[in-house]
């Protein structure tokens, strides 16, 4: 069974997700702490997804992404984010989540991004192209890595989506909603912010100067295009 933790310290959101989730098909894991989270996370290596409060009573939502991050790289994440939080500050911060969600969601809603983030990490079997390459990128299809000159970069699972998207099709000028809608999924409800996120981050890791990226390109008005 897909397992999922929520990390929530009101106890009537998070019981509503919880009875949301099993009925969804899910098991679910709860923590009310910071501290809780990553000590079930620890115990719970097969926790496919982690849905994380911000505010919280003893260390903030975020810090808690952070740590999981830092030991675990192919955990979906997703922020949960009170309606009153500025949305450029909480993607800013957006330290190794893949999706945000804003307070009040719908559990159909809810249910929609966590069944898009096990649908990526499920993603690629059975598919008969394993290697990608561009340039000095090798990107292994059957085991989701990512090496840049023989050096291994290490995505989350959107950021792999991103870029697998992007090698599939060099040279082309992909909209953002293009793009959303291939990595999050046709059902997707988010803003497209979550798109130039995720692409700032990626180019912080495989550009060989973010500033000025020479691979994921801009294509002003429209969206993002993989080499020149
Ligand atoms: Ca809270």
């Amino acid at each position: 069974m897909k397992k999922v933790l929520i990390l929530e310290d009101e106890e009537n959101i998070r019981s509503f997700v919880v009875i949301n989730l099993e009925r969804a098909g899910y098991q679910v894991l709860e923590a009310s702490t910071g501290a809780q989270a990553l000590d079930t996370v620890s115990r719970n290596p097969d926790v496919g997804v982690a849905i994380l409060d911000i505010m919280l009573p003893d260390i903030d939502g975020f810090e808690v992404c952070r740590r999981i991050r830092a030991t675990n790289k192919q955990m979906g994440i997703i922020m949960l984010t009170a309606r009153a939080q500025e949305i450029d500050k909480v993607t800013g911060l957006m330290t190794g989540a893949d999706d945000y969600v804003t307070k009040p969601f719908s559990p159909a809603e809810l249910t929609a991004r966590i069944d898009a983030l096990f649908r990526r990490m499920g993603g690629d079997t059975g598919q008969t192209q394993e290697l990608l390459r561009f340039g000095p990128f090798v990107m292994n299809t059957r085991n989701h890595t990512l090496e840049k000159a023989e050096n291994r970069i290490r995505l989350t699972q959107v950021e792999y989506s991103i870029l697998k998207l992007f090698m599939l099709n060099p040279g082309r000028a992909l909209a953002r909603e293009e793009i959303l809608c291939a990595v999050w999924g046709k059902n997707y409800e988010g803003e497209l912010k979550v798109v130039d996120v995720n692409i700032r981050r990626l180019r912080l890791k495989i550009e060989d100067d973010a500033t000025n990226p020479t691979y994921i390109t801009t294509v002003w008005g429209y969206g993002y295009k993989w080499g020149n």
